[in-house]
């Protein structure tokens, strides 16, 4: 039977300014005693934030959890002053209340896959490094993240055999990157487990066809979506993966059917 749906109200504990444009919120309060984390690397709640029309929802990672200090913390792009997210994040202060919704996912790294592909956009960055973090510390592989300027560069733990590079936009389109560097990779021998998240119409259109019929990979062993659409706010975002989906007659890039 499905778990019902128990939103978890957080309060802000404090901020940081990790690169010029990512925001680390970290949140406790009564909200922690509710959660239940699970057991997925790119494990994501849906933030509620209330408005006059009943609530906007934003989609977000959990970037880390930490029980000693019973808080979470949260990883925002702070992509200027257009959105709802982004904008809370940056103006968050201590005892700002958050009620979020979750959590789902659908990724975790495979012991058994002989290597590794992650690549993704700033937004992807914190799936990314949690995914990073629970390799063995004998997996190989190649990691891709795209983002704005060598500023906006933020270390993150990943075994030794796992190589990063880091992609900067600068004035390109978002994803353009990306594409280039991920197909530009020589591919490696055996079984190999992909986790690509960004702009959607780089990933879905750029990449999700280069990996799925190119190089092979089954859907199983492909974690492929969009986590955002250029030009659209999260609901337009919704109807652009439903129209996709339409056209192409399957789901595409829900949480959990990718
Ligand atoms: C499973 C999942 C996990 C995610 N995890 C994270 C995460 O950990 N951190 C994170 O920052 N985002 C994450 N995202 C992406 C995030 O949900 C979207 O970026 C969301 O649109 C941001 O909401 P907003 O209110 O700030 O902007 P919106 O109101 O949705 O959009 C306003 C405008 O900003 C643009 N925009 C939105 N996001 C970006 C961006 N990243 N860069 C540039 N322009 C943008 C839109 O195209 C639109 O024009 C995740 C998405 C999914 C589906």
């Amino acid at each position: 039977m499905p778990r019902p749906r128990v939103p978890h109200n957080f309060i802000v504990q404090r901020t940081q300014r990790l690169t010029d444009h990512l925001i680390r919120v970290h949140l406790g309060g009564p909200g922690f005693d509710t959660f239940q984390p699970n057991a997925f690397t790119d494990s994501y709640v849906k933030l509620q934030f209330p408005g006059p029309d009943g609530d906007t929802v934003r989609t977000y990672t959990v970037r880390s959890i930490d029980p000693a200090a019973r808080e979470i913390a949260i990883d925002f792009v702070y992509h200027g002053d257009e959105g709802v997210a982004g904008p809370w994040a940056a103006a968050a202060q201590p005892g700002d209340p958050l009620t979020l919704n979750g959590p789902g996912g659908a990724y975790a790294p495979r012991p058994d896959a002989d290597w590794h592909l992650l690549a993704g956009d700033d937004s992807a960055l914190p799936a990314i490094a949690v995914a990073c973090a629970a390799l063995p510390a004998d997996a190989t592989g190649r990691v891709f993240v795209e983002v704005g300027s060598p500023a906006d560069e933020l270390e993150f733990d990943h075994p030794a055999g796992v190589t990063v590079t880091w992609l900067h936009r600068g004035d390109a389109a978002p994803g353009e990157q990306l594409v280039a560097a991920v197909t530009a990779e020589p591919w490696r021998e055996g079984r190999v487990q992909v986790f690509i998240h960004g702009e959607a119409q780089a990933v879905m259109h750029g990449l999700r066809p280069y990996i799925r019929k190119e190089r092979g990979v089954p859907a199983d062993s492909a974690s492929i979506s969009g986590y955002w659409r250029l030009g659209r706010t999260e609901e337009g975002f919704r109807s652009w993966k439903r129209e996709l989906a339409e056209t192409e007659g399957e789901p595409v890039g829900g949480r959990g059917r990718r």
